[in-house]
């Protein structure tokens, strides 16, 4: 695979991130990459800064569900930052966001929006970020881009949303260019 740099990542410190419960690690392989998005009313979401936005995630993940942290190693914000979520050690464990085999190899990255509703897309510096993102994940852990799946691929969920499920094959395939070079069928 061609290098690929890391992005600029927010810390968990930054943007106020609780400590987790969990007991122990529990890492396992890493192979996908599985995409969400919150779901959360965009008006919403716009009223809040992404810091803000994503301690209410892990507050209802932690509070409301009893889970050890948030569920997702990486989100983007509305303004596509991109911030550390759960330890990156601890792939696999009981909040799992979706049930079966690729939650345990894989890494979970949150878009924060609905983009289920109406017209709601990933704004250009959203989308930018998850591209790079989604290239130094798979340049540094060595998953092929088709191995990148929304939410719903794996569980029964509308997640992460038809406006980003429609582009993942663009999405995938602008990876694959980064990380290889060539498309690769
Ligand atoms: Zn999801």
């Amino acid at each position: 695979m061609i290098f690929q740099p890391k992005p600029s990542i927010i810390s968990r410190s930054s943007w106020g991130s609780r400590t987790d419960t969990r007991v122990g690690t529990n890492r396992h392989g890493t192979r996908y990459i599985v995409i969400h998005h919150c779901a959360y009313n965009n008006s919403t979401i716009a009223a809040r800064s992404e810091y803000e936005h994503m301690r209410v995630i892990q507050n209802q993940h932690m509070n409301d569900q009893g889970w050890s942290d948030i569920a997702y190693h990486y989100g983007i914000g509305k303004n596509g930052t991109i911030m550390e979520g759960r330890l990156f050690q601890y792939l696999s464990y009981a909040s799992n966001t979706s049930p079966t085999y690729v939650d345990n190899n894989g890494i979970q990255v949150l878009m924060h929006g609905n983009f289920h509703v109406g017209n709601h897309f990933m704004n250009t510096s959203q989308r930018s970020k998850l591209i790079d993102l989604l290239s130094w994940l798979c340049y540094q852990y060595n998953i092929s881009p088709s191995n990148i799946i929304g939410h719903r691929d794996n569980g029964a969920s509308a997640c992460p949303g038809d406006q980003i499920y429609s582009e993942l094959t663009n999405i995938k395939n602008e990876v694959t260019m980064r990380v290889y070079g060539v498309q690769i069928d």
